[in-house]
């Protein structure tokens, strides 16, 4: 975990926020929206900007977030330009803010009721607010319009790590941050060829500073430099353009979704919030037939010190995840759901000592925190025989519900066709994009494809050679009696254990490598009722748990590292003819195919961010995970870790 240390505000002397490690103000209660209007917007040529903007997503980057002040302003120009010109080309605000030290929430909350003309974005705003850890935390507003990606981390570290071809991914930058005087790190040469190799066509800057190394470092970069007066005290500041041109991102129109489950409903609404026609097919009658068809799923994010960046993906997924839920639930659709918390409890003085290390690691104790016996037992509402951790954020959904709800609430949004049983046989490359051809002798074609058929995901021809495992997983539903029904948190250990819903619990999971049997068996029931009597067998009341013939077997698609498999499609043949010349070179890939597959059982968790991942590549516009977590899923990963080691691909 990258350790972030939040900012220390200073509000004492007066109603300006200070920070006390910069000794500079973060705005100024008098004239703070004027300055921003004026310094920000203005010489970024807004609102007039997003009239003229030639893209349907107008892409910004900040360096230092902050309070939010210059969102919150961007964003209500944003609503009242998609007001006035509902028609213009530019139907999407996506902002990108990198924040060092980020203001606690208490901060934020005091920060914003300077501003009640600003309360629609600053309410909607503090409810998304990331705890601080490190990395991206992207946030959806506005059913999708405005989206935020808030980096955690120094912007001189982050810039370079983001992924981007050579039409590159913002069209605006706000230069904040605190004076360079007073924070003189951070206006660095670095940051201003970094803004080169980011900068779309055309790109602008504005920064309330006029220093001179900052003019420097920007025009040596290739930036044009104009002076202007400053605001209030500050004599002038500077504002300007990418002088080189840039080559210009294709424009996705439609794209096909192979599959129905919790990868192909994020997609689809991902797409759709994009203003791209989606046309879905899947083998089954309906949507989430599948491994994400269960009547409840546990939701939390796991959470280990390993750093391999597994830990961050789940945290920043379950984080995308819950509020897509939220947002699917405030929209009117019905989602049984509990945000009840989980509380995970050790299988063994093994793993008690690393759910103590993770206990102890500094995670923000709102996503997770150690607990003991005690703890745990009043939590949960029944007597525990240990502790362990609690997620107070977690809980647990109905997956059949949801999936549903998402692809309507796709379909309200936007252009969603659906077909069900549409079986996809193969993939042929056609002139313009892929012929998909269907059991039963059906056929379309599309410009782009997206394949998220779960375990069966690497049966097409293209997708052959990818390690995707099958593993068979089974779920019990236990009647409830008035002492379950007392059982207020998910409960996690061996297996897992949900509170009641329609007056059954949800039990499971039996976990069978290599099975692609999607039938109910009896043995599968044997193995839950083990795994809860090793996790829960000596506290009485697991004798009341009684497995009848009810639950639901389904399979799921893994891979042997764990990790996702989100991203392009690799180009097989290419890569066994050019092998020897690809070492440490980014191998060719099958353009208009990608892949959302090996979610394993933690779909629900990093379904929403692998989606925004897949599409965001897909789109070249700026990705929600860093290039680190970037080459831990894209699909060729273990091809490229090959070639690097000099090992040749097998045939
Ligand atoms: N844009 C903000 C707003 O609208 O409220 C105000 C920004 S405040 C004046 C400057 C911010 O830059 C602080 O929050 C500070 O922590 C952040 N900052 C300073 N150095 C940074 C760095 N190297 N990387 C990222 N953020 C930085």
């Amino acid at each position: 975990m990258t350790p972030i240390l939040p900012a220390k505000l200073d509000w004492r002397d007066s109603d300006t926020p200070v920070s006390v490690d910069y000794d500079d103000v973060y705005f100024s209660t008098v004239d703070g929206i004027d300055e921003t209007q004026y310094v920000f917007l203005k010489h970024n040529g807004f609102p007039e900007r997003f009239i003229a903007h030639p893209h349907s997503t107008l892409v910004v980057a900040e360096t230092g977030f902050g309070t939010g002040l210059n969102l919150c302003l961007l964003w209500q120009a944003f609503r009242q330009f998609r007001q006035d010109h509902p028609d213009a080309r530019c139907q999407r605000l996506h902002f990108v803010s990198m924040e060092k030290h980020p203001v606690s929430d208490a901060d934020l909350r005091r920060a914003h009721r300077y501003w009640p003309q600003l309360s629609h974005q600053t309410r909607q705003l503090q409810q998304a607010y990331p705890a601080p850890i490190g990395g991206c935390h992207r946030m959806e507003f506005d059913q999708g319009e405005v989206v935020v990606d808030l980096w955690l981390g120094d912007v001189n570290e982050i810039l370079p790590t983001m992924v981007s071809d050579d039409s590159g991914l913002f069209d605006v930058w706000f230069l904040d941050g605190f004076t360079p005087s007073k924070n003189p790190t951070m206006w660095q040469p670095e940051l201003y060829t970094q803004m080169a190799r980011l900068s779309r066509n055309q790109a602008t800057y504005a920064t309330f500073t006029a220093a001179g190394h900052v003019r420097r470092g920007l025009e040596h970069a290739g930036f044009s430099v104009t002076k202007d007066h400053g605001y209030g005290v500050k004599r002038e500041m500077i504002s300007g353009r990418l002088l080189d041109a840039k080559p210009i991102a294709e424009t996705v129109t439609e794209v096909a979704i192979v599959g129905a489950g919790v990868a192909a409903a994020h997609l689809a609404l991902s797409l759709v919030q994009r203003g791209i026609r989606v046309t879905l097919y899947s083998q089954g009658q309906a949507s989430a037939d599948g491994a994400s068809g269960n009547r409840q799923g546990a939701i939390y994010p796991l959470m280990n010190l390993a750093e391999d960046g597994l830990s961050q993906l789940y945290q920043q997924g379950f984080l995308l995840s819950r509020q897509r839920l939220n947002r699917a639930v405030a929209a009117g659709h019905a989602i049984d759901h509990d945000w009840c918390g989980v509380v995970q409890l050790s299988q063994n003085d093994k793993d008690q000592t690393k759910l103590a290390k993770v206990a102890a690691a500094g995670f923000p104790p709102e996503l997770v925190h150690g607990i003991d016996r005690q703890q745990a037992s009043h939590i949960a509402d029944l007597p525990l025989d240990r502790g362990g951790l609690f997620f107070p954020f977690g809980g647990w959904v109905a997956p059949n519900q949801l999936i549903p709800a998402l692809l309507q609430q796709a379909g309200e949004l936007g252009q969603l066709q659906c077909y069900y049983d549409h079986q996809l046989t193969s993939l042929t490359a056609s002139d313009n994009g892929w012929q998909l051809d269907f059991q039963h002798g059906r056929q379309a074609r599309h410009a782009q494809v997206v394949v998220a058929m779960g375990h069966q995901s690497h049966l097409l021809a293209q997708t052959e050679p990818l390690p995707i495992q099958a593993v068979r997983g089974q779920i019990s539903a236990p009647n409830t009696t008035p002492t379950l029904n007392r059982l207020k948190t998910v409960l996690c250990a061996d297996g897992y254990l949900i509170p009641q819903l329609d007056g059954r619990l949800t039990s499971g999971a039996s976990f069978v490598k290599r099975s692609s049997d999607a039938r109910w068996q009896q043995q599968d029931v044997t193995e839950i009722r083990q795994r809860m009597h090793t996790s829960f067998g000596q506290c009485g009341w697991v004798e009341e748990l009684t497995f009848d013939d009810s639950g639901r077997a389904a399979v799921r698609g893994s891979v042997r590292d764990h990790f996702p498999l989100a991203g392009p499609v690799p180009d097989w043949p290419k890569i066994i003819d050019q092998q020897s010349q690809l070492r440490g070179q980014p191998l060719p890939t099958l353009p208009g195919l990608h892949l959302l597959a090996g979610l394993g059982s933690r779909g629900l968790c990093s379904a929403a961010l692998m989606a925004e991942s897949v599409v965001s590549s897909l789109c070249a516009e700026p990705r929600p995970v860093d290039q680190a977590l970037l080459a831990r899923i894209v699909p060729d990963r273990f091809w490229l870790r090959r070639l690097k080691k000099g090992h040749r691909v097998p045939e």
